[in-house]
C-alpha cells in the first residue's frame, strides 16, 4: 500500500491518518428484498484490479472519502469525497 493517500481536501497525507471502513458498495433501496440485503451485508467480491473503499480521514479533515485502488499494485486510481457520491445518488 502506498504510504501516502490523496485526500481531496488535504492533499497527500500519510496512510496512518486514515481509518478504512471497507468496500464502497451501493446500498439497496429500502424496499429491496432480503436476498439483496444479504448480499450487501455479507457477500463481498475479492476482485483483482481497481476496487473502491470508504476511508475516513480520522487525523485530518475527518471527511469520508472513496478511494479507488488497485488490489494488485496498491496504486491509488482515484480519490473523491464520499458526500459527492451520496449527493449524486440522491438526484437519481
Ligand atoms: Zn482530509
Amino acid at each position: 500500500m502506498a504510504s501516502l493517500v490523496p485526500c481531496p481536501h488535504c492533499g497527500q497525507r500519510p496512510k496512518e491518518e486514515f481509518t478504512i471502513k471497507g468496500a464502497a458498495l451501493t446500498r439497496p433501496t429500502a424496499g429491496a428484498d432480503a436476498s439483496d440485503w444479504f448480499d450487501y451485508v455479507y457477500l463481498r467480491d475479492n476482485p483483482r484490479g481497481a476496487y473502491a473503499e470508504y476511508w475516513h480521514h480520522t487525523s485530518g479533515c475527518r471527511r469520508w472519502i472513496i478511494l479507488t485502488r488497485d488490489t494488485v499494485t496498491h496504486e491509488v486510481v482515484a480519490s473523491h469525497d464520499a458526500g459527492d457520491r451520496s449527493r449524486s445518488e440522491a438526484r437519481k
